[in-house]
């Protein structure tokens, strides 16, 4: 099949292999120079309802078909996405505003996960085989999926919900955040020649259309990302209608650094893995616990460390920290800087807009041993304000780590495997890193305890959750 090749100029919906527009657009702002985008789609309840009708449809021949035919299926189009990624890439930039060369990180992930996660196999497992009855427990698709996806990740929270929900049988109908709708549509217009008309669908509106996708009837299962407030209401919403959903939601993420660490080793990964996409990620390290016998040494390195990593536009090759990337986070961002001086905290670096910069812009802040109980260690920030805490009594530092509602994921940091792990195993997280933070792997499934989420992602378990399970029973004589 014909690779085909990018058009960045121009974005609609596609509904039933079919490109199109609606009455009203509306358009997202690149947040390095606030300068608008071009304009995308304002679906409405007519059609959604053209989506979920042709959904509806595909979905009873796609789902009849081989996991065979729908592998080689993904395979071909993540083969697209890989002929287009510097395109996509830089659409990326422009409209989530990550430098260039994050933006690339996150397409390689998601051809990562594209491909990796339709070499999973889903099991048929007999539970019981005699003389008279043989019983299979075994997966069946849902239906039709609802794919509604943040503004962080687009392309790799969007790919993570779409080929788990394809390789299943399912149909799919994305929904991206009106902040960030472009790739998302890019990559349902990539993926017209690969699948039947229906089975692959991306409608962009307002702040309206997530909770008529949540709503509708003629949708089966909702698979959201996004913060914890939004959650509860998707899964309110949900119930009405018995929908299965897997929530994937805010964190707060504690890093426990023991006093052995190599602090020289350990500076620039947690540096980068708490400053990345300048730190609008859901499980990028939010508090970082410091045993007290390495913290002043520690504090020093750390801030000379992070104050030497560029601020500015994504399109700069050298650039660490893009901008923030809307202006609703950046209201957010300065009125947590804001604490700093209500609170009375000790900012050991800045923590500030920048004046006359084009686009949303602040340099980060980090925060000397704030009190327990201050908004910028209880609050996730999704920001670059990160609060540096000394810890000596290794059970108080457990509960100071697990003391809040998140359990996205947690992290600690020590040469001496075997107390790594005493302390992994008390932290109350879907992800529970030694010496490592932020890996994510398709094979694996990913998901948050308490507050952050429900269900999980990726891996088998995370296949799974596109599925009905089935119980086959076949009496023999
Ligand atoms: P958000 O909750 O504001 O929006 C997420 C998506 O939901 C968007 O597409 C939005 O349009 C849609 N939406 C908003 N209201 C809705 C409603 N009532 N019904 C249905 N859909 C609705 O989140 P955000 O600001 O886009 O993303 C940031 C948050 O996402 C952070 O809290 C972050 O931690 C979280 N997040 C979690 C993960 C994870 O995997 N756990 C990954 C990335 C981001």
């Amino acid at each position: 099949m014909p690779v085909k090749m990018l058009d960045t100029t121009a974005f609609r919906n596609v509904i039933n292999g079919e490109l199109t527009s609606t009455a009203q657009t509306r358009h997202g702002i690149n947040p390095a120079n606030k300068q608008p985008n071009p304009d995308v789609p304002v679906s409405t309840a007519a059609e959604l309802d053209l989506a979920v009708t042709a959904a509806r449809a595909a979905f009873k021949k796609w789902s009849k078909t081989s996991f065979d035919e729908r592998r080689k299926a993904i395979h071909a189009y993540a083969d697209t996405i890989e002929a287009n990624k510097d395109a996509l890439a830089a659409l990326l930039t422009q409209e989530q505003g990550k430098p260039l060369s994050q933006a690339m990180q996150e397409i390689g992930m998601a051809l990562d996960w594209a491909r990796t996660l339709p070499t999973i196999e889903l099991p048929e497992t007999v539970v019981q085989d005699n003389d008279d009855v043989k019983t299979i427990q075994r997966y069946t698709p849902l239906g039709v999926a609802g794919a509604i996806v943040p503004w962080n990740y687009p392309i790799l929270l969007a790919i993570g919900k779409i080929i788990p929900a394809i390789y299943t049988g399912n149909a799919v109908i994305v929904k991206p955040s009106p902040f960030t709708p472009y790739c998302d549509l890019k990559l349902a217009e990539l993926a017209i020649p690969h699948f039947p008309p229906g089975v692959f669908q991306a409608l962009s509106g307002g702040d309206d259309l997530g909770p008529m996708i949540t709503e509708h009837p003629g949708i089966d299962k909702i698979s959201f990302t996004g913060s914890t407030g939004t959650g509860r209401r998707v899964m309110a919403s949900c119930a009405k209608t018995l929908k299965r959903v897997t929530l994937e939601l805010g964190g707060n993420d504690a890093a426990i650094i023991c006093d052995d660490v190599d602090i020289d080793a350990v500076i620039p990964q947690l540096g980068i893995l708490s400053f990345l996409c300048t730190s609008q990620i859901c499980m990028v390290i939010k508090r970082l616990y410091v045993h007290e016998n390495i913290y002043d040494t520690f504090r020093a390195k750390f801030v000379a460390f992070v104050k030497a990593l560029p601020i500015g536009p994504g399109t700069n090759p050298d650039v660490f920290f893009g901008p923030i990337q809307n202006s609703m986070q950046y209201e957010k961002a300065k009125n947590l800087f804001a604490t700093i001086k209500s609170e009375n905290l000790t900012a050991i670096l800045g923590g500030a807009e920048i004046p006359d910069s084009d686009g949303y812009f602040v340099s980060p802040a980090i925060i000397d041993n704030p009190p327990e109980d201050s908004r910028v260690v209880r609050e996730e920030p999704f920001a670059p304000i990160l609060p540096l805490l000394r810890w000596s009594d290794e059970e108080d530092v457990v509960a100071r780590a697990n003391g809040l509602e998140y359990g996205l994921g947690a992290s600690v940091w020590t040469k001496d495997l075997e107390r790594g792990r005493r302390i992994a195993d008390q932290l109350e997280a879907g992800s529970a890193w030694i010496n490592a933070h932020f890996e994510v792997k398709p094979f694996a499934p990913f998901g948050g305890h308490k507050s952050s989420g429900i269900g999980s992602e990726l891996g088998l378990q995370g296949l799974t959750q596109y599925c009905n399970t089935q119980t086959l029973w076949i009496r023999k004589a």
